[in-house]
């Protein structure tokens, strides 16, 4: 028996905006590379506090000009007032973007401090998402999920109500935190059913190409990382060659289990690489240009 799905899932990537020249080709390498197969959305982040504005808004464009992807631009309250946050929606209709992921942002004194809104700024994510729609009903809204609840959250009680406040101001779909154990995902989606939300929840996923770095910056967000994944990369901190090898198999394992549950959408965190999330893409049946793969 095949552990590819019938109908071929809906794929989204995430990018994130390049510093430098060198990371702005290689980039764009990734994006020929993964357009092909014809993801719903791609989008791409806006650093913390805001400090990509420029880049996140100079990437979204480009993809509007040069691609027929649709792009998708995340967005937070972070350290900006109600009317430069309203400016920059404003920027990107104005631009053509009709997706935005709209998110409150981390503290901007960092993950694990309290969150302070700016004084004359959005208080919550829920708030942005009303004034978005509110201002341009055109605009698509995606908002974040968290498997394992926010950090912040106090309950998965309270984690929900934030995720209901974001619907209820007109958010269709949400993506989640990066998780690695597909038995949060579920028991998650339960809940979330339970409440009688219906939006997809697309599962992010995240090829690790450097577990070391990825662990401590997942963690940092809340997301579990498990001994037997940790294990899986013991001893192979100085060959990254095997890393690669490593982390396209827990992936597609990953994404693989998760097509035989019956999920048929996936996000992918590509941080900027191609290579990993082709390959997991073609183990699901996906092939450029909407080929079918050989029955
Ligand atoms: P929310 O979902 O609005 O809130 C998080 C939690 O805070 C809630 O679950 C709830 O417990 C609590 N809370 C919020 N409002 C209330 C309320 N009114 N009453 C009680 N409790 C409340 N960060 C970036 O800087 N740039 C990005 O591009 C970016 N992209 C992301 C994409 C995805 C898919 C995800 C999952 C996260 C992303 N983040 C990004 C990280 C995100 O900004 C942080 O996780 C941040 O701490 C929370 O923002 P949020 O919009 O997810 O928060």
């Amino acid at each position: 028996m095949s552990d590819v799905p019938h109908r071929l899932p809906a794929i989204s990537f995430e990018f994130f905006p390049p510093k430098t020249d060198e990371m702005e080709r290689s980039l764009w390498e990734s994006i020929s590379r993964l357009a092909p197969l014809a993801p719903n959305f791609v989008s791409v982040t806006y650093g913390a506090g805001g400090s990509t504005r420029e880049r996140t808004h100079s990437t979204i464009v480009r993809l509007l000009k040069e691609t027929d992807l649709t792009p998708a631009a995340h967005l937070t309250c972070v350290g900006a007032s109600r009317g430069e946050v309203d400016d920059v929606v404003a920027h990107y209709h104005e631009a053509g973007v009709r997706h935005i992921v709209a998110l409150r942002g981390d503290p901007a004194t960092g993950i694990g401090t309290a969150y302070v809104p700016h004084p004359d700024g959005y208080k919550t994510s829920a708030e942005l998402v009303a004034s978005i729609k509110k201002r341009f009903p055109d605009i698509d809204v995606t908002v974040s999920a968290y498997p394992e609840k926010h950090p912040e959250s106090a309950s998965f009680d309270v984690d929900l109500d934030a995720l209901q406040a974001k619907i209820d101001a007109g958010a269709t779909r949400a993506i989640t935190q990066v998780f690695f154990d597909n038995d949060l995902y579920f028991r998650y989606l339960d809940r979330v059913r339970a409440r009688g939300i219906a939006i997809p929840i697309l599962p992010g996923i995240m090829p690790m190409h450097n577990f070391k770095q990825a662990r401590a910056f997942v963690t940092r967000a809340g997301t579990t990382v498990p001994d037997w994944l940790a294990e899986k990369f013991e001893g192979l901190d100085d060959d990254a060659e095997t890393r690669k090898l490593v982390a396209a198999a827990v992936a597609a394992g990953q994404v693989q289990n998760l097509a035989k549950h019956g999920v048929d959408t996936f996000h992918f965190y590509t941080m900027n690489r191609a290579d990993l999330v082709f390959a997991i893409c073609h183990l699901l049946g996906l092939r450029p240009n909407g080929a079918r793969k050989a029955a």
